[in-house]
């Protein structure tokens, strides 16, 4: 594969697969255009080159062919304000009017395919319409860090088609590799994984992986609770997968074993109903009455968490420490969230990544205070799962 800051894109027709799968309300108008803004850098920079450019995405999950609200029409206007360039629209991703318009494009000029997940083709990485996919551009570059754990035509398959010195990541598909591989690979230590958020199941390989690399999991939201009945702790009505107690059990061991402090919530702040009025206190977390569920974590976890934290050299953070939506609620994510970033000062390298924690992030302002905020929630959680992920793989072959 090429590096993209030292490819010269002039005169060419570089073919990139962005992640502009961005939230869209009743009116067709963007919410967040966190995603279109991340990937500005690499288009611009071809363009400067005097390099053409081709994007192709998804949008939604459209599952009859092309529907309008899925329609990547709706971004054109924004896009267009974000480059600074008038950008055209294909009404298609593949066929003539696809074909055509990437014939005419010339230096300087952006063209947007519509939505690739029209063709149910993509997303099962059919190799044909890779193909005819990879005909409209040069060169292929990957930008899509967000859609890089999916073996689909776009994001993987289509590789295959461009030579090795063709085929590249975009600069933030590099910089969320780069960041991602410094923690796994090349983590200063002591470090520490801040795994939160609702469900057990959804965490137990990264937590699994993390056992071999890690000093310290704090493990907190609704899934620390699982750990706390694995303990023979009481947890009241808590969140609790009583399938996933006895996979609790083995990683607390295993834990044990390879020397890692798993660190569970000593306290939590528990409520009488799920509800933003709901009545609480503070309670030890392996003590909840019957009736009652932890939906935060309490003070003295916030402090033991926070010095663990300071002490890190390295930090992943992966879910929220409890319902922070919920003002109530949020204490515990926010106290945590603002330890990660002192640490920061004090030298730690943060990546946090999942949608939630990097939602926490923007919520308290946070997220330049940190040393990365992956755009990935499914890529990153299967990339610290240990796992391959067939967008970086097919770009690197
Ligand atoms: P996840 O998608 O698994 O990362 O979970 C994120 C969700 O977990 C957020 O919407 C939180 O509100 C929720 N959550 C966090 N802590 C708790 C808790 N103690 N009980 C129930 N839900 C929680």
């Amino acid at each position: 594969m090429s590096s993209f800051k030292d490819f010269s894109f002039a005169g060419k027709k570089a073919l990139i697969r962005v992640d502009f799968n961005v939230p869209l309300n009743d009116a067709f108008e963007i919410t967040d255009d966190n995603r279109m803004r991340a990937t500005i850098p690499t288009i611009t920079k071809i363009l400067k080159d005097g390099g053409s450019v081709i994007l192709m995405s998804h949008l939604g999950r459209p599952k009859d062919g092309p529907t309008e609200k899925y329609s990547l029409k709706h971004i054109v206007a924004h896009l267009s304000k974000l480059l600074g360039v008038e950008v055209q629209f294909a009404n298609d991703c593949i066929g003539a009017e696809a074909i055509d318009k990437a014939a005419a494009l010339q230096a300087g000029q952006v063209l947007l395919l519509e939505n690739l997940r029209f063709y149910k083709e993509e997303e099962k990485g059919d190799e044909a319409f890779a193909e005819k996919l990879s005909k409209l551009g040069d060169v292929y570059v990957n930008d899509a860090f967000g859609t890089a754990h999916r073996a689909h035509a776009s994001t993987a398959v289509i590789a295959k088609f461009f030579e090795a010195n063709n085929k590249m990541f975009g600069l933030l598909m590099e910089s969320e590799v780069l960041s991602a591989e410094k923690v796994l690979h090349q983590a200063k230590k002591p470090f520490t994984a801040i795994i939160g958020g609702a469900k057990v199941s959804d965490k137990i390989l990264i937590i699994e992986n993390l056992l071999d690399r890690a000093t310290d999991i704090i493990i907190g939201g609704g899934m620390a609770y699982t750990f706390m009945k694995a303990r023979d702790g009481k947890i009241g009505n808590s969140l609790c997968e009583d399938d996933r107690l006895e996979t609790a059990k083995e990683i607390l061991e295993k834990a044990k074993q390879k020397n890692v402090s798993i660190h569970l919530p000593e306290d939590s702040v528990i409520a009488d109903k799920f509800a933003s009025d709901a009545t609480t206190k503070n309670c030890p977390s392996d003590a909840i009455p019957d009736g009652w569920m932890g939906l935060d974590i309490g003070g003295k976890a916030i402090d033991i968490f926070s010095a663990v934290i300071n002490k890190s050299k390295t930090i992943l953070w992966n879910g929220p420490m409890g319902v922070f939506e919920m003002e109530k609620f949020q204490n515990g994510t926010k106290a945590i969230a603002l330890a990660v970033v002192e640490s920061t000062k004090n030298g730690a390298f943060s990546l946090v990544g999942g949608g939630d924690s990097v939602a926490a992030a923007n919520k308290y302002n946070i997220a330049d205070k940190l040393s990365y905020v992956s755009t990935g929630g499914g890529a990153m959680l299967e990339f610290f799962e240990g796992k391959e992920l067939p967008g970086i793989a097919a770009v690197r072959e």
